[in-house]
């Protein structure tokens, strides 16, 4: 069973189709990254899959059937599909500490908001930040908080909108390796991803989108010698 399924999806903008009858199903477990060229409906997608953007036709469900696709954006959070979007929106004048402790969202008991917190801190390896306002961070580190933000919540999907982009190598190196600590057997990670090296180290398979539809779909060593793939997107 799928954990998140996207069917047939179609989302118009006048007469434009940002997406076009897109279907696309995530393993529980799996990382799966979305890339394709500038315009081919990634971040569509996600704004679609939270809510921000209503499909014209097509459905989003959860593995357990719950169906997404009429569901307000606090609805979609609630139901645990939390997005990481490009540009990191933590509150600068407060701690890592703080920023991560509002990531279990309110009326949160505390015994269960101190042990989301460890975990958060730990997995996103900030514990000897813990206390710094998250304003002096460095870029990379304020990612990583953000991330920890979405962990805090226990998502079931998790959406990571360009996770490295501005990263040095270094801190993309350390994204991934995070990246790879948040997979869980039930849980589904989808990343939007420009940096190939990056997805390559991530994600279990790619969908390559291209006009809102699916061009390839499978393993990033084959995505780089498919034909069709190379003529729309990795050639260029
Ligand atoms: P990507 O993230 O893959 O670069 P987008 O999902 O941002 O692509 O955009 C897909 C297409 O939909 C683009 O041609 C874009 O111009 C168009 N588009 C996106 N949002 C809107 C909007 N609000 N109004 C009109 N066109 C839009």
């Amino acid at each position: 069973m799928s954990a998140l399924v996207i069917d047939g999806l179609t989302v118009v903008f006048g007469a434009f189709r940002a997406l076009d009858g897109l279907s696309l199903a995530v393993d529980p477990g799996e990382v799966r990254a979305v890339i394709g060229p500038n315009g081919a409906g990634k971040t569509t997608l996600l704004d679609a899959i939270t809510g921000i953007t209503r499909p014209k036709s097509g459905r989003i469900h959860l593995g357990d059937g719950l169906d997404l696709t009429k569901r307000s954006e606090a609805e979609i959070a609630r139901a645990g599909v939390r997005r990481k979007f490009q540009k990191p929106s933590v509150f600068p004048a407060l701690t890592v500490r703080e920023n991560l402790s509002l990531g279990c969202g309110p009326g949160c008991p505390a015994a269960t908001r101190s042990a989301r917190l460890a975990a958060a801190l730990s997995e996103t390896g900030l514990e000897g930040r813990a206390d710094v306002p998250a304003g002096a961070l460095a870029h990379g580190e304020k990612q990583w908080l953000e991330i920890g933000m979405v962990l805090a919540s226990e998502p079931r999907v998790i959406l990571l909108d360009e996770p490295v982009a501005g990263l040095s190598d270094a801190e993309t190196a350390r994204t991934a390796e995070i990246i790879g600590t948040l997979r869980r057997p039930d849980r589904a990670i989808l990343v939007i991803e420009h940096d190939m090296a990056f997805v390559e180290a991530v994600a279990d398979r790619v969908t390559v989108l291209h006009e809102g539809r699916t061009l390839f779909e499978g393993g990033m060593a084959q995505a780089r010698a498919d034909a069709r793939v190379i003529e729309v997107f990795l050639g260029r």
